[in-house]
């Protein structure tokens, strides 16, 4: 399958949790956590479209002010989703700065806050000088804290000792894989209309719905949806990226975390410590790498991205990937601890 979703880690697996997902064909981008974010060019902070914030522990969310920094002059809102108590801290944050020069900037934020059966969403404005407006219940159906046609980020509340970290699922709709041969074959000219053309698939548009295609050799055709899907195309289940950090290592957690990632092509999960330290694992409410490789092996995801590795191993700093790793390819009953 051809990837659509492209993440990386900001910070390497030692750093402050951030995971960076490009959108294929977008120009946009999607952002787990919210840690340290200088490594980033300001033309990949400016495609941020969403960001996603597990808990609000400081190294997984440090990175707003910089990200407000760059963002300030923009006109496209900026929407930013996480546990409850998320509106206050933001807007305690915002309230840290001088604001009376700002009247004629555009930026919005929309901050949602996860709740069950239904959350909150509130809006900060530059030119309102950031302050609290239009607060309102919301909810989000099957979990989803954003939907587009397109993909969807479904969350889901963990334990991470007293308080709850939010595991984040982000699912292509469906996936539209594209025949290049049979571009060829029809003498049709690969372009953007592909990214129209799929987008029209998952609305779903009628069959009949006429279709513009650039040719090869100059002008263009125009075809009928159904009959560009039948003969330069086909469907497949849409690409699935987990991320998952700062979770408890209990059966419950596990259990959420299973379900959430079941069959995801990629897992990014939190290995902070070695099985060997599962005590201290357990007191600070961390997974320990071992784990993380069991859980990614027993959700059956394809592919494990471990981080957030404890500064103790520093000196070992393949340690917790093989850890993980080994866990995630044994075979057998996943262990007991
Ligand atoms: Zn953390
Ligand atoms: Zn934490």
């Amino acid at each position: 399958m051809r990837s659509v979703f492209f993440p990386r880690l900001v910070n390497g697996p030692f750093g402050d949790p951030a995971l960076y997902v490009h959108l294929a064909h977008r120009g946009e981008a999607l952002l787990f956590d919210c840690g340290d974010l200088h490594s980033l060019a300001p033309r990949e902070i400016l495609r941020l479209q969403s960001i996603f914030i597990s808990h609000a522990h400081i190294d997984h969310l440090c990175g707003f002010d910089l990200l407000l920094r760059h963002f300030l002059y923009r006109d496209r809102p900026l929407r930013l989703c996480g546990p409850p108590g998320l509106i206050d801290r933001l807007e305690h944050k915002l309230a840290g700065y001088t604001w009376n020069l700002v009247e004629g900037y555009p930026l919005e934020l929309v901050v949602a806050e996860w709740g069950e059966p239904q959350g909150r969403q509130a809006l900060f404005r530059a030119a309102r000088g950031f302050r609290r407006e239009e607060e309102t219940a919301i909810s989000f159906p099957q979990g989803a804290m954003l939907a587009t046609p397109d993909f969807r980020v479904r969350a889901v509340s963990l334990e991470h000792g007293d308080i709850p970290s939010l595991a984040y699922a982000l699912e292509e709709t469906l996936h539209v894989a594209i025949h290049k041969d049979a571009l060829a074959a029809f003498g049709y000219r690969p372009g953007p209309w592909l990214t129209r053309f799929k987008e029209l698939v998952r609305r779903p548009a009628s069959s009949e719905q006429p279709v513009r295609v650039p040719l090869v050799g100059g002008g263009e055709a125009c075809r009928p949806l159904g009959e560009l899907v039948a003969t330069i195309a086909h469907l497949e289940r849409g690409m699935k990226i987990v991320y998952v950090t700062d979770a408890s290592p209990s059966e419950e957690n596990a259990e959420k975390i299973v379900a959430l990632a079941a069959d995801a092509h990629l897992l990014a999960i939190e290995a902070t410590f070695a099985d060997q330290d599962l005590d201290r694992a357990r007191t600070r409410n961390h997974l320990t790498a071992r784990l993380a490789g069991e859980l990614a092996r027993r959700a059956g995801a394809a592919r494990l991205l471990v981080f957030h590795h404890s500064p103790r191993y520093q000196d070992q700093p393949q340690r917790l990937g093989e850890e993980a790793l080994q866990a995630f390819q044994a075979t057998g009953e996943p262990g007991g601890g």
